[in-house]
């Protein structure tokens, strides 16, 4: 099968390489959109990483170029309009858990690093400071940890915090029996906002979920409350946790995800002007530590993720279902 593989970047073709050997993949570098959709010209399969725009727009045009299935490269799908997938007839895939361990350590990753300050000690004792003024942290033993959404990433970063000796909060609209017997007590929203001091974010981007943490719900939450979003931007008011930042309502913000990531993120941006004032805002705060979404980003994750929509592919060539299917 011919696969047009948008916002390649060279890891993609490192780990890709080995579907080569059924596949003609072909490297695309852009992400995809309305315009770029005729670059999949005469592929009957296109491959998508999390911002690539799979609108109606981007899906006709695929369509148009003769292209049928979609293989993600992701387990999110917020991006790909599924009810005009469906109505163009297209076939979807994702990869569901390639690797949950990615992106609960990088979870938790962010948290250590923020409780203890390291990206400022990291600076400073560049800088020949030894000084400890300002790092002073708190010990995550016994501390309260709200989960939101406790599938594969959630119970993995639960399964992490027990072995810290945090007390987990669960907030999910199905309970999850391994987080259970982990001694995850599940409580409504309110309760999770009110009791936790860091509260962590592995749910969906659905309708119900965007902006889950808005004013109202900070107004909610403990005074110097730790927020970490690992999993997708919109979950997050940007400009509600500006604010929350400023009267310090929020201590501690750990993003790896952000709601306009998609003309910032996976490029280097260096040399450019950032014109996202409120993105700019974002990283003047000490205590704020913002990652391009690379919780995913391990060799392990890569590997199983390649190995995923190589399966998705060849169910897609053989015309048999996949259990990876999104219908
Ligand atoms: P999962 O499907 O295993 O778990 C998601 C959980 O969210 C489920 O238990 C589900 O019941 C729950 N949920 C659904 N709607 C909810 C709601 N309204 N309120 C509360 N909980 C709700 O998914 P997963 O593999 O654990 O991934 C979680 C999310 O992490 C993905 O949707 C994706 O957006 C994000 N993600 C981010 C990265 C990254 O690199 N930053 C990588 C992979 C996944």
């Amino acid at each position: 099968m011919r696969v047009a593989v948008f916002s390649a970047k060279s890891y993609d073709r490192e780990f890709l390489a080995a579907l080569e050997q059924s596949h003609e993949m072909r490297y695309l570098e852009p992400r995809l959109d309305r315009m770029t959709a005729p670059l999949a010209d005469g592929c009957e399969a296109a491959c998508l990483f999390v911002n690539d725009t799979a609108d109606r727009d981007a899906l006709s045009g695929l369509a148009e170029s003769g292209v049928r299935f979609l293989a993600l490269r992701s387990a999110g799908f917020n991006n790909v309009d599924l009810d005009a997938a469906r109505e163009l007839g297209f076939r979807v895939a994702r990869v569901p858990g390639y690797s949950p361990y990615a992106v609960a350590e990088h979870a938790v990753a962010l948290m250590l690093a923020l409780d203890r300050r390291i990206h400022r000690a990291y600076a400073r004792v560049r800088e020949g400071n030894f000084s400890l003024e300002g790092l002073l942290g708190f010990d995550l033993r016994l501390r309260t940890v709200g989960i939101v959404g406790t599938g594969k990433i959630g119970h993995a970063v639960a399964t992490i915090l027990r072995g810290f000796g945090c007390r987990l909060l669960a907030y999910d609209v199905h309970q999850n029996p391994d987080c259970l017997s982990l001694g995850v007590e599940y409580v409504d929203l309110d309760r999770l906002f009110s009791e936790s001091d860091v509260i962590t974010l592995h749910c969906p981007l659905t309708p119900e979920t965007y902006h889950l943490v808005d004013e109202q719900a900070i107004s909610k939450m403990k005074p110097g409350v730790m927020i970490i979003n690992t999993s997708r931007g919109a979950l997050v008011d940007t400009p509600a946790a500006i604010e929350g930042l400023k009267t310090r309502m929020i201590g501690h913000l750990g993003l790896d995800v952000y709601e306009e990531e998609g003309d910032l993120f996976f490029e280097d941006q260096s040399d450019r002007v950032i014109t996202d004032d409120v993105f700019s805002r974002l990283l003047t705060f000490p205590n704020v530590i913002v990652t391009g979404h690379q919780a995913f980003f391990t060799r392990n994750a890569l590997s199983e993720i390649a190995r995923v929509t190589g399966e998705n592919l060849d169910a897609f060539a053989a015309g048999t279902p996949s259990l990876n299917e999104l219908t």
